[in-house]
C-alpha cells in the first residue's frame, strides 16, 4: 500500500494508523500526491487558507474510493498534536469499514496510553470527563477506555512509592537456550555463544562494581527494585548466578530492600540449584514464562520446552519457598485457538501464580515467523478477540488486577500487553520502566540507562553495547560511558519534598 504526504509533517502518525488497518503489508511512504488515480492509495494533504489549516485525506482501495476534509484552527494551541488526530481520526472512519478492521485502541498509537489517564488527572480531570474524550476524540472503546482507568488507579499507587531520588537496576543476561521463532530480541542461542558467557559474567561483575561506586559517589539515591532480565537469566550456571547475585548484594547493599526480580524464563532452564541460589541471594519475585500449556503450539512457535517443565519447574519453586511467582502467556501464537488458549489460561490460574502477565504476539520484522507475518494476523486476528475477553473475565472473576500497560508495534489486532497481579503484588519494577517514573541503571550488554531528571521530565540515556562480543570487545568505553550517571547528577540534583511529575 502506499502512502502519500502532501504539505505536512504528520508522517510518523499516518504511517502508524494507517499500518494499524493492513497488518504484515508492506507500506511505502511517499512525498507529494499520486500520479495514478486508480492504483490503491492514502493520500493525505494539508493546506493554509488563511488563519485555518484545511486537512484532507482520500482513499482507494480496491476499486472503492473515499475522501474527508476538516479544518483546524491555524492559531490554537498544540496545532501539530491536533493535526495528527484529525488525520488519525478521517483515516480510521475511512479505512475501518473500508477493510473490516476496527482497533479497539482508536487512534491511540502510543505505547503507553495509560499516561493520558495519568496526564488529566493531574489535570483534574473526572474519569467521566475522560471517558468523554477517549471515546469522542480518540475512538477508544468503552472497553480499553475501563481497562485503561482500572490499570491507571493500580499503577498510581505503585508511583506514589517512587521518591526524587529513587532508583532501580537492571541487569541484562542476553542470552537463551535457544531462539524461539516469534523473539525478535537480541538474545543469542547458548549453541552459537556459549564461548563468550565466562568473560561475559565476569566483565558484567565488574561492571556492577563500577556502577556502584559512581552511584554511592552521587550520596543520597535510594534503590527501589533491582531486575535481572533477559534473554533467559537462568541460561548462567547456578555457580554464575550466585556470582553475580553476590557482587550485587556486596556492592548495593545486602539484602535489597525493595523489590528483586529474576525472570528466570524458560522453565527449561530452571533446575532446584538455581532456584535455592536466586533464593538465598534474596530474589524476590521470579518468572516462570509458559507462554502457552500447549505443547503442539510450544512445538510450532519452537519454543524447545513442554507443559510438564513448566508445572514441573513452578512447583520446584514453590517447594524452595519463592512466594511472589510471575508467568507470561501470548495471546495470538500461531495455531492456538480460542479454546486451547482458554485451557491454558485456566491451567496457568489453576497454578496460583501471584502474577500474570498477558501479551499478543507481536510479529517483528527480525522473528524467524515475520515471513510469515500477514498469514499470522489473518489468522489469528479474530481469534485475539476471543482470547482476550475470555481473559478480562477471568481475571476479574479470579480477583486479578491490571496494574500496568503497554502496546507494541504490529501486534495482532492491535491488541495489548497486560500485567496482572494478585493485590498487593504489582511487579514494581514493570511500573518503573514503562512509566519512566525514576532512572534505570541498566547493566549488561543492551542495556540502555535512562538517568531521569528528580521532580523534571528530562531523561538522559546511556547506551551499554547492544551485543555481548561488542560488551567484551569494547568495554573500557562502557565503563567510561557510565561517568555520565555521577555528572547527571552533578547537574540535576534531587531535593526532598519535589513531587514527581506524572
Ligand atoms: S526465551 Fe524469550 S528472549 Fe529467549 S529466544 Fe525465547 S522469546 Fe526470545
Amino acid at each position: 500500500m502506499k502512502v502519500y504526504i502532501d504539505g505536512h509533517d504528520c508522517h510518523y502518525e499516518v504511517e502508524s494508523l494507517v499500518r494499524m488497518f493492513f497488518p504484515g503489508k508492506r507500506l511505502q511512504v511517499l512525498q507529494g500526491a499520486p500520479e495514478n488515480p486508480e492504483e490503491d492509495a492514502v493520500y493525505t494533504r494539508m493546506a493554509c487558507e488563511g488563519r485555518r489549516a484545511l486537512l484532507s485525506v482520500a482513499v482507494r482501495l480496491d476499486g472503492h474510493s473515499k475522501t474527508a476534509e476538516e479544518a483546524v484552527d491555524a492559531a490554537r494551541a498544540n496545532l501539530d498534536a491536533e493535526c495528527e488526530r484529525v488525520f488519525a481520526v478521517m483515516l480510521y472512519r475511512i479505512l475501518a469499514p473500508l477493510t473490516g478492521i476496527h482497533p479497539g485502541w482508536g487512534v491511540l498509537t502510543g505505547i503507553r496510553p495509560v499516561k493520558f489517564v495519568h496526564r488529566y488527572h493531574a489535570q483534574g480531570m473526572e474519569d467521566s470527563e475522560i471517558r468523554r474524550i477517549l471515546s469522542g476524540q480518540y475512538l477508544v472503546t468503552p472497553q480499553k477506555i475501563d481497562l485503561m482507568l482500572e490499570t491507571a488507579r493500580q499503577e498510581a499507587k505503585v508511583l506514589a512509592r517512587s521518591q526524587p531520588n529513587s532508583y532501580s537496576l537492571y541487569l541484562s543476561i542476553p542470552f537463551c537456550p535457544t531462539r524461539c521463532h516469534y523473539c525478535s530480541f537480541v538474545s543469542h542461542s547458548i549453541e552459537k555463544t556459549h564461548k563468550l558467557l565466562p568473560e561475559y559474567v565476569e566483565l558484567l561483575i565488574r561492571e556492577i562494581e563500577d556502577a556502584a561506586e559512581r552511584i554511592h559517589s552521587v550520596g543520597g539515591l535510594r534503590l527501589e527494585t533491582i531486575y535481572f532480565g533477559g534473554g533467559t537469566p537462568t541460561t548462567l550456571s547456578a555457580e554464575q548466578l550466585r556470582r553475580v547475585m553476590d557482587a550485587v548484594n556486596r556492592c548495593f547493599g545486602s539484602p535489597c530492600q525493595g523489590e528483586y526480580t529474576v525472570e528466570a524464563g524458560r522453565p527449561d532452564t530452571i533446575t532446584e540449584e538455581k532456584l535455592r541460589v536466586l533464593r538465598a541471594c534474596g530474589a524476590t519475585r521470579i518468572s516462570i514464562n509458559p507462554q502457552t500449556m500447549n505443547d503442539r503450539v510450544l512445538e510450532e512457535i519452537g519454543r524447545r520446552h513442554t507443559v510438564r517443565q513448566t508445572v514441573e519447574a513452578y512447583e520446584l519453586a514453590r517447594r524452595v519457598g519463592h512466594d511472589n511467582i510471575n508467568m507470561d502467556l501470548i495471546a495470538g501464537l500461531p495455531t492456538d485457538t480460542p479454546e486451547s488458549f482458554a485451557s491454558s489460561l485456566d491451567q496457568v490460574i489453576g497454578l496460583g501464580p501471584e502474577n500474570i502477565t498477558l501479551h499478543t504476539l507481536s510479529v517483528k520484522r527480525a522473528a524467524a515467523l515475520a515471513e510469515d507475518a500477514e498469514q499470522v494476523h489473518r489468522a489469528q486476528s479474530r481469534a485475539v478477540h476471543a482470547m482476550l475477553d475470555y481473559a478480562s473475565g477471568r481475571f476479574a472473576a479470579e480477583g486479578y488486577l491490571p496494574y500496568y500497560l503497554y502496546r507494541q508495534k504490529n501486534t495482532v489486532d492491535n491488541m495489548e500487553n497486560v500485567g496482572y497481579c494478585r493485590r498487593g503484588h504489582e511487579g514494581l519494577y514493570n511500573v518503573y520502566i514503562m512509566d519512566e517514573t525514576h532512572s534505570i541503571v541498566a547493566l549488561g550488554a543492551g542495556g540502555v540507562t535512562k538517568l531521569r531528571e528528580p521532580g523534571g521530565g528530562l531523561i538522559q540515556r546511556v547506551f551499554n553495547y547492544k551485543y555481548p562480543y561488542e560488551y567484551i570487545s569494547r568495554f573500557d568505553e562502557v565503563l567510561r560511558r557510565k561517568k555520565q550517571i555521577p555528572a547527571f547528577y552533578a547537574s540535576h540534583p534531587f531535593r526532598e519534598g519535589i513531587q514527581q511529575n506524572l
